[in-house]
């Protein structure tokens, strides 16, 4: 039984300020789920099979979830993983793993995510680890926080986000690999959910669209209404996030509600002709020809 607290671990940051369990940043879109013909009695899956309670008992070693389906190549993947409890203990750990990466190891507190080759993980004390070697990363995560995760399966790159701020590439040379999601905890009575998770083809429409300004898209959003699913999605602010850094003269606004973005969409959003070109003045000085 592992009731260690690790008194170094602390300022940990929170989403939101609520002081009891809340929905704050609760996703309506969820592409898929924990998969529970792999759940051993070290879990207990809820909420559709969306939340996760780690060691319901006691724990007695490491457990770990994993998604329901394989993250398609050639994608955009996000997701995000809410922590609802006290995190605490040897570790608890978000990333991904290919289909041999072990679920259970008995009587064992690890930081199992990234133990071996077959595991990318990002730990709670704000370390990352793959194939034994593990390195500082970013700031500790805790309960309340929200863990976003971005696999880009065509440049086979992963970083992470600790509530909606990017943390920087953390792994490279992920491309071709066929990766589930995953979460790993030794903590008793530990739970988290994943409270959003969605993907998009990685295309050159992606890249553009990742360049575009927040105020830009705004505009596009008006003159083009059908744009508004690619330019309101999670996606497009996560990949234009990190191409904008540096510019402070718009402030990043990351909302709350997002608009729900398939294949469909972008099969209709890309079908669009228009037979004249069209001059799109942005306010200010710039401007911007379109054409067919
Ligand atoms: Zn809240």
């Amino acid at each position: 039984m592992n009731l260690d607290y690790d008194p170094s671990i602390q300022g940990f940051e929170r989403f939101c300020r609520c002081s009891k369990a809340c929905k704050c940043g609760q996703g309506t879109e969820h592409e898929w789920s924990w998969d529970e013909k792999l759940v051993t009695k070290t879990a207990e899956l809820s909420e559709h099979n969306l939340e996760v309670k780690f060691h319901p008992g006691y724990s007695n070693g490491t457990a770990a979830v994993r998604g329901n389906r394989i993250l398609d190549k050639d994608r955009h993947h996000y997701w995000e993983i809410k922590m609802l409890t006290p995190i605490y203990g040897t570790d608890v750990m978000v990333g991904v793993g290919t289909e041999k990466a072990q679920l259970d190891v008995w009587e064992k507190f690890c930081s199992l995510l990234g133990m071996t080759k077959d595991s990318w993980g990002f730990s709670y004390t704000g370390r990352i680890q793959h194939a034994g070697e593990s390195r500082h990363y970013a700031m500790p995560f805790g309960q309340g926080s929200i863990v976003g995760v971005h696999l880009d399966t065509w440049r086979g790159t992963l970083q992470f986000f600790l509530n909606r701020r990017p943390l920087g590439i953390a792994f490279t040379g992920l491309r071709g690999l066929q990766l589930y999601p995953m979460v790993s905890s030794t903590a008793a009575r530990s739970s988290v959910r994943i409270t959003h998770s969605c993907s998009a083809p990685a295309s050159l429409q992606m890249e553009c669209l990742a360049l575009l300004r927040p105020f830009q898209k705004r505009y596009l959003t008006v003159i083009f209404p059908g744009l508004k699913y690619l330019t309101q999605s999670i996606l497009a602010d996560v990949l234009s996030i990190n191409r904008n850094d540096d510019e402070d003269e718009d402030e990043y606004e990351f909302p709350e509600e997002h608009l729900i973005l398939d294949d469909f969409d972008f099969a209709l959003v890309g079908y669009g002709r228009r037979k004249k070109k069209r001059r799109v003045i942005f306010p200010e000085t710039e401007s911007l020809e379109i054409s067919p």
